[in-house]
């Protein structure tokens, strides 16, 4: 049997075929309508009310981290971290080309410009050793910064992102960032909220990190996302930066930064604190869905559901498969035929550095974020998929 017939068969295994089968819908089994409608009744809809509070503490105590600010979206996130990371206009931030165009984007906010590192095939994401080879090949460290001595830009921060919401290797990353003259990370966390690495939460290793809570993420607030850090004065400074900057006073409005608009609205906040209460009952149902996957897959030749790296407990945000070959045609057909058949299923984001405004970023050989361009295909992942047996 031709390979796409034997995926879709996998597929047609693993999940009921009564009705179309999204890549991630939402589940929203709990005290949503409850905490939501308390918004409304109440009318406190808006930026200031006890959801943000709740939600905030209750994702300290979920992820560990000292502080939390909740913001707009992950993208908001993103953006806030690496202006507090120090980013300036005409710096360089290294950040994986496998990512989604959000990682990129916030650093352009900023005025700064991407550099694209390579992914290792074990984890998808950044390869610490590949980059310290490139770094030790074109940066320079000079008064304790680190410098791109091609461009003479410096290079102000490192973002990570955990693919899928599969752990980084993070130990070797931080310590070749910190061979290189310090460099902050802020860690792009915002598919892997209920992942480990070596059994500390994402987005708790760098000087940042960053959530989303998008209608596809593992939990959402419809549009949300959240600034996570150890840093106290930090995370005082994120929440008054994303609070217009302005200076508490019973009447008065006074400002004392540029500040942004970019506090989460307290019904968006009912949401997750709603969302958060099921999300260890999603995780568990997201595990048991991917091992089914690894199980029906086994079989097939030419293919494998990747799994979790060693010493790192994932969510299993994005189930992916992995063909063996770099066969482009094949893994259209592929998404093809499965997508008809009414499983949605779709290709890994197009490399950044082929993006217009992106192309002509810096970077280092990205052969494996190429091949893994050609050969993954995300498969459907929500937890309402799960069906007991
Ligand atoms: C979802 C996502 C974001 C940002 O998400 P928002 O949609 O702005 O909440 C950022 N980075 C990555 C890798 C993402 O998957």
């Amino acid at each position: 049997m031709p390979i796409d017939n034997e995926i879709l068969n996998a597929l047609r295994a693993v999940l009921s075929t009564e009705e179309d089968k999204f890549l991630h819908e939402p589940v929203f089994a709990g005290n949503e309508w409850a905490y939501v409608k308390e918004c409304i009744d109440t009318g406190w809809v808006s930026s200031v009310g006890k959801f943000v509070d709740r939600f905030e503490e209750m994702l300290k105590d979920f992820t560990g981290a000292k502080k939390v600010v909740a913001v707009v979206n992950g993208t908001a996130a993103l953006h806030m971290a690496l202006l507090l990371a120090g980013v300036k206009h005409d710096d360089e931030v290294i950040v994986p080309a496998l990512t989604f165009v959000a990682t990129a984007n916030a650093v352009s906010y900023l005025g700064a410009v991407p550099h694209f590192a390579d992914s290792e095939e074990k984890t998808l994401g950044m390869d610490p050793s590949k980059l310290a080879d490139h770094l030790a090949e074109i940066a320079d460290v000079k008064d304790g910064c680190c410098y791109n001595t091609k461009t003479g830009r410096r290079i102000a921060a490192v973002v990570p992102m955990h693919v899928f919401g599969h752990p980084v290797d993070m130990d070797p990353l931080l310590k070749m960032c910190e061979r290189f003259g310090r460099i902050p990370v802020v860690e792009d966390s915002a598919e892997s909220l209920g992942s480990y690495y070596k059994g500390k939460h994402t987005g708790t290793f760098g000087k940042m990190g960053v959530l989303s809570f998008n209608g596809n993420k593992t939990i959402t607030t419809g549009g949300g996302g959240a600034i996570l850090t150890d840093d106290e004065e930090l995370g005082k400074l994120a929440k008054h930066l994303a609070t217009t900057a302005k200076v508490t006073h019973k009447w008065e409005y006074f400002h004392d930064h540029v500040g942004y608009n970019y506090r989460l609205p307290n019904i968006n906040a009912a949401l997750g604190c709603a969302q958060l209460e099921q999300l260890p009952e999603f995780l568990r149902k997201k595990r048991a869905l991917a091992e089914k996957y690894v199980r029906a897959f086994e079989d097939v030749k030419g293919v494998r559901l990747f799994i979790e790296p060693d010493s790192c407990t994932s969510n299993y945000w994005l189930n992916a498969l992995l063909l063996d070959t770099e066969d482009l045609t094949l893994r259209d057909e592929v998404l093809e035929k499965t997508n008809e058949a009414g499983f949605m299923t779709r290709p890994a984001w197009t490399l950044m550095h082929r993006l217009p405004m992106f192309e002509h970023c810096p970077r280092m050989d990205l052969s494996v974020a190429e091949s893994l361009e050609k050969r993954l295909i995300n498969i459907p992942s929500g937890a309402g998929l799960y069906v007991e047996t």
